[in-house]
């Protein structure tokens, strides 16, 4: 892939020596945390396509895409819905936030004390490895955590063109209201920038895009609650983060197959785990591509991750958007009702999110629970006490034992043996229940 996109990449402005660096870490993470795995389902092998071109043929495509008219956007967060993107004829793929690069010159920009989410939002743009940064014409920030809202009046000046989302903190009858306003913003903004104009048909169209990748991804996470499980966690998560970059249509069509061998696996039984291997729910800050710390330490522990309560899994693409409005203005709203259900723990109080993971606990038949929050982040560090504290309470999880492990991590490999130690004493305990 290095020599054939060269071109490419040089006229998307990238820093070719910093990009062969970031290419050659990845594909060899890649390698070392994906391909050593043992039995994995032969469909996975779309995934390991998806991954090998995720600099290269998928850039290409959105370069002819965008020579034929379409616009490219760009966006950090599950906020942003995708049906009014595709409404408009235009792509919407999720932006690098997984991994830490050109750290020094980051922290001459945002304090040190950042999360490490926004730490590489701005790393791989401040060191031009990223080409669809590069390549979108409109790039959506969200006023989300005040990391990220604040940070995105510096991201202003580093990027074309930054449309920044305003977002409710509280769900409220305002909350909603505002939640309205800003998609109805958003989508003339969309119009706009790609000269289309968003019909009722267009937009259900969008929505019956989005709603079938949802179900794919909705029977993947029901599958999952096999024991043994079919797929691993590492691949499962992979795929969840396969979903923001690659074409919505050519991923559903590929997840449905997978789904079908999923099937298969379970009737027979075929696993990479044997039966009764603990099962462990994630649950916390998303993680983005490359950022397989946890998970690998997990599964390597002898566990297996069975679902994850996070932006990328269940929060990204649980609950559908109603198609059946007659005009744009109903169809908008049921995207409002369906974004506005999003548990995310910027929102205050936040009790949905608990009994979401206490619904995901007993249908994935989990043993244990890892809250997963990024260093400096407030919400969902905040979030882990009260939850540790009322799951602790819980008759059901008391009577099997369920507990929860608290984990606060950066992207650094720095603190990999600490975390396998405090994992592996976790896994046993659930074990020797
Ligand atoms: S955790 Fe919150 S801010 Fe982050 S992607 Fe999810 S919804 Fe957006
Ligand atoms: S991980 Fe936390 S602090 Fe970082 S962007 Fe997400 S909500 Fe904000």
């Amino acid at each position: 892939m290095q020599t054939e996109y060269q071109e490419m990449w040089r006229d998307l402005g990238l820093d070719l020596e910093a990009h062969a660096m970031l290419l050659d870490s990845l594909g060899a993470g890649y390698r070392e945390v994906f391909s050593s795995q043992a039995n994995r389902p032969r469909e996975t092998a779309y995934l390991d396509f998806v991954m090998s071109e995720v600099h290269g043929l998928r850039i290409k495509e959105l370069l002819e895409a965008k020579k034929a008219g379409r616009k490219v956007i760009g966006a950090f967060c599950v906020f942003v819905p995708e049906e009014i993107v595709l409404a408009a004829d235009a792509i919407l793929v999720g932006l690098c936030t997984g991994a830490d690069f050109g750290l020094e010159l980051v922290e001459s920009t945002l304090p040190r004390t950042t999360c490490a989410l926004i730490k590489s939002a701005f790393g791989f743009k401040l060191s031009r490895v990223c080409p669809y940064l590069e390549a979108a014409d409109m790039v959506v920030g969200e006023n989300t955590c005040d990391g990220k809202k604040k940070s995105y009046e510096i991201l202003g000046g580093l990027v074309d063109n930054l449309y920044v989302m305003d977002l409710p903190q509280q769900k409220s009858a305002l909350g909603r209201q505002l939640l309205a306003g800003e998609y109805r913003r958003f989508l003339t903004a969309v119009e706009k920038l790609s000269g289309v104009e968003i019909t009722a048909g267009r937009l259900r169209r969008g929505i019956e895009i989005v709603n079938r990748k949802r179900r794919a991804l909705e029977r993947l996470s029901r599958l999952r609650a096999a024991d043994p499980a079919p797929i691993s966690g590492l691949d499962a998560l992979l795929i969840n983060q396969v979903a923001f970059y690659d074409d919505p249509e050519r991923f559903t069509a590929a997840i449905e197959k997978l789904g079908d061998e999923l099937e298969e696996r379970i009737q027979k039984k075929i696993s990479p785990f044997p039966a009764g291997t603990p099962r462990i729910l994630v649950s916390g800050c998303p993680m983005a591509v490359p950022n397989w710390k946890l998970p690998r330490l997990v599964e390597q522990a002898g566990a297996v991750i069975v679902g994850e309560e996070s932006c990328v899994g269940e929060r990204g693409w649980r609950n559908l958007t109603g198609n059946d409005g007659e005009t744009v203005e109903e169809l908008l709203a049921a995207i409002v009702d369906r974004y506005y259900k999003i548990d995310c723990a910027i929102f205050t109080p936040n009790p949905e999110r608990e009994e979401h993971i206490i619904e995901l606990a007993d249908r994935l038949q989990v043993n244990g629970i890892i809250h997963y929050s990024l260093q400096f982040c407030q919400p969902y560090t905040i979030e882990s006490r009260p939850l540790k504290s009322r799951l602790s309470r819980l008759s059901g999880f008391r009577e099997k034992g369920i507990s929860l492990l608290n984990i606060e991590t950066d992207y650094s490999m720095e603190d990999s043996g600490q975390l396998q130690t405090r994992i592996e004493a976790f896994i046993e305990m659930i074990d020797r229940r």
